[in-house]
């Protein structure tokens, strides 16, 4: 019989758990695909301040289909699922939320296309469920710009909330990255996609720990790691302003040559001063992102820490 895993980063999802699992227990139960398929529900633990990872001992003490690693602190989701890839043994693996805002039900669709052949089968939002104007509205710009820098195009209204092939998974186990964003190394792998639509829910309980400015960071982190294009744009800037002060600086010398030369001029000066260290800056602080990621990453650290694995210490 073929495995399905079944991967869920969690972080302070005490309230979730219980209701993940019941939700969970009645899709391997329901009969399209319980006599078919062996389930293993991994779950990961990012460091939870609350009582997540005794529930998570629970759970697997109650249920043996049920797995847990705990991470020796938070290591952020992207990471946490880099620790789930190790660690599932299934033939495919569905990674989705521990909130339910990934609705369980679609997992059959996937399941299916999955059964047709495609070896990542993604869960594409109609709708976003409840969330602020501005984070929408930003969310779209952001994509939007990432696939104009990018080569490898990124899917719009997708999140982590999909079915992997064992190969997929392979393939982004080979992908040791620590700076991750993992969404686009999805797109990055390649192989056959197909796409289920689903309505994004609302968290059952809990509250997001998305603040604007973790999602800022991602987002940074998103271009940085998918796109070269900041360095470049530093280049054109740098070309095209210095062709402009070249073309300014002939007519001040024609101008002063038939003029002669009162000493004039300073709210100009002043003006390109500041646009010029402001640019300057811009650029530097570019480079420096590339910068900081290569440092972190030659460093070579591993992604993850795992301090227990299904009741033994690691
Ligand atoms: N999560 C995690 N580590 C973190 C933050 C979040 O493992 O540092 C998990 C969290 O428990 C949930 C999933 O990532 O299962 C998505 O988080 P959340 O619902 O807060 O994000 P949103 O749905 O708002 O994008
Ligand atoms: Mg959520």
């Amino acid at each position: 019989m073929k495995k399905i895993s079944i991967l869920i980063p969690c972080y302070n999802e005490q309230e979730s758990l219980p209701l993940l699992y019941k939700a969970l227990y009645d899709v391997m139960a329901d009969e399209r695909v319980a006599s078919k398929y062996d389930f293993e529900i991994l779950l990961v633990n990012d460091g939870s301040k609350d009582s997540t990872l005794s529930i998570l001992r629970q759970m697997h003490k109650d249920d043996s289909r049920v797995s847990y690693i705990d991470l020796s602190r938070n290591f952020g989701k992207e990471n946490a699922m880099m620790a789930g890839f190790d660690y599932v043994t299934g033939d495919c693996c569905i990674v989705m939320d521990a909130d339910l805002q990934d609705p369980p039900e679609v997992m059959f669709q996937m399941i299916e296309k999955w059964e047709e052949g495609y070896e990542d089968v993604y869960a594409k939002r109609v709708s976003r469920g409840k969330e602020s104007w501005l984070r929408r509205t930003l969310s779209m710009q952001f994509y939007k710009i990432l696939n104009k820098m990018s080569k490898v195009e990124m899917l719009q209204n997708v999140g982590d909330f999909r079915l992997l092939d064992r190969r997929c998974v392979e393939a982004l186990k080979s992908l040791r990255e620590t700076e991750r964003y993992t969404k686009g190394l999805f797109c990055w792998i390649g192989y056959k996609k197909a796409e289920v639509l689903f309505d994004r829910g609302d968290r059952v309980a809990g509250t997001t720990s998305w603040s604007m400015w973790k999602l800022m960071r991602l987002g940074i982190d998103g271009i940085i790691s998918f796109t070269t294009a900041p360095l470049h744009l530093a280049t054109w800037l740098g070309l095209i302003i210095s062709f402009l002060a070249f073309v300014y600086l002939i007519f001040i010398l024609v101008k002063t040559l038939i003029y002669g030369d009162p000493v004039a001029g300073f709210p100009t000066l002043i003006c390109v001063i500041l646009f010029l260290g402001g640019v300057l800056l811009l650029c530097v602080g570019i480079l420096g992102e590339y910068v900081a990621r290569m440092y972190n990453e030659a460093k070579r650290r591993p992604g993850y820490l795992v301090r227990e694995h299904n009741d033994k210490l690691v």
